[in-house]
């Protein structure tokens, strides 16, 4: 039996999923929070037959070195053996790989100081997914680790779609370009699309609509991302739960020059407390579809504005596509949000798209259409599982 061990390392969070790839299930997952604050919490779920047990615990975890050993704690309490479930690869989920990483990639020091040399274009994400990897070899100093970049899908993207219409050096020298993020989600839904439908991969034209708290569209050509909403950092693009997503560039300056906001100060308000949490003080789209219905202006306008956006993102990728066969809707919002789905494409039928109202409220899980029986494009709802995508490319490399 193999098994692969999926991290996810954040600059004060562990996650983690101990996969076993014949029947790609997961035997045990955790997260382990507050990391080098007083009290950390820590969460570890076995998973046996189908039935979760969840064991959770308060302690101080000062690093993630530290982390990996309450993990290996954990599992040495609560199970499964990582003795009998050894993993043979780690894979490690890396924000920005920038220009120089499309695969899935061994981690040497080389790699490492590659990573590292990244983290100015992904400030928060880098520099913690590289204590994870360090923390990591420490805790599994015999199996090779794998780095799956959120970048590496779109790599694929014409200089059409990556350039920004500044000056040309400049952008080349700061490497400034649009880069594009939730690639493990994009390939994964996008390939799952394709099974789920029967239809092989390369003759399907599919715009994937990830909406967690982060949020981003791609157009999907034949497997291939060919242009995608975030870019040279996650903020670009759909409205998201504290980002702002797209806005006039010269807002900023604007700030700046009239109400004095410095640049940290603008990356704060752009990062953390736009997005529905800036239009309606709710950053969780549950509490603004709740205070909408409930009538809170606010909240209603938030929800709009998310879908005008989303709504964007979706004529324009039918414009770049040529056409669409398959529209869908995954992560936290996507999957859940009956209303986000229903409004987001509504009004669209002259395009081919129509929802089955039924079928778009159904409590099913899993992947499944919810357009009518005559649309011409296939509007469907499909779970996304980035751990498993870095579980299955981890392995694939080694
Ligand atoms: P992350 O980007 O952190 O991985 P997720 O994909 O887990 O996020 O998505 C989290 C988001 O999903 C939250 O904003 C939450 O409000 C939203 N969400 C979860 N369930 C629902 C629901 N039933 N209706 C609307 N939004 C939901």
């Amino acid at each position: 039996m193999s098994a692969v061990l999926v991290v996810n390392s954040g600059s004060s969070s562990l996650k983690y999923q101990l996969i076993e790839m014949e029947g790609e299930s997961v035997l045990a997952s955790g997260l382990i929070e507050r990391i080098g604050e007083q009290t950390g919490s820590v969460k570890h779920t076995v998973t046996a037959g189908g039935d979760d047990e969840t064991f959770r615990t308060t302690e101080p975890v000062a690093d993630h070195t530290a982390a990996f050993r309450v993990m290996i704690a954990a599992f040495e309490q609560h199970g499964p053996s990582l003795q009998e479930n050894a993993p043979v690869v780690v894979g490690h989920r890396v924000v920005h790989g920038g220009k120089r990483f499309f695969e899935p990639t061994v981690v040497t020091d080389l790699v490492k100081i590659n990573i590292e040399d990244l983290s100015d274009l992904a400030p928060l994400h880098n520099p913690a997914n590289l204590d994870g990897i360090t923390a990591a070899q420490k805790a599994f100093p015999n199996v090779p680790h794998v780095a799956v970049f959120d970048t590496a899908f779109h790599s694929t993207l014409s200089p059409a779609a990556f350039s920004y219409a500044i000056d040309a050096e400049l952008a080349e020298k700061n490497r400034v370009r649009r880069y594009g993020f939730h690639g493990t989600s994009h390939k994964f839904v996008s390939e799952a699309t394709a099974a789920f439908l029967g239809r092989p991969l390369g003759d399907l034209k599919t715009i994937v609509l990830h909406l967690g708290n982060g949020a981003s569209a791609c157009a999907v050509d034949g497997g291939r991302s060919v242009d995608t909403s975030m870019g040279l950092t996650p903020l670009e693009g759909l409205v998201m739960g504290t980002r702002s997503g797209d806005l006039d560039p010269a807002v900023l300056v604007h700030l700046h020059r009239k109400a004095g906001l410095g640049f940290d100060e603008l990356d704060t308000l752009l990062n953390r407390r736009s997005g529905l949490l800036g239009l309606s003080g709710r950053g969780d789209m549950r509490d603004v579809v709740e205070a909408a219905g409930a009538g809170d202006d606010r909240a209603e306008l938030a929800l709009e504005v998310y879908l005008h956006r989303l709504k964007h993102y979706v004529g324009a990728y039918i414009a770049e596509l040529g056409g669409v066969d398959a529209i869908v809707f995954t992560a936290g919002v996507g999957e859940n949000s009956v209303v986000v789905r229903e409004r987001s494409l509504a009004g669209l039928e002259r395009l081919g798209i129509s929802i089955d109202p039924e079928r778009n409220a159904s409590a099913e899980r899993g992947a499944r259409v919810i357009s009518t029986d005559d649309s011409a494009v296939t509007v469907l709802v499909v779970p996304t599982n980035e751990e498993l995508e870095i579980a299955r490319q981890s392995l694939s490399v080694v």
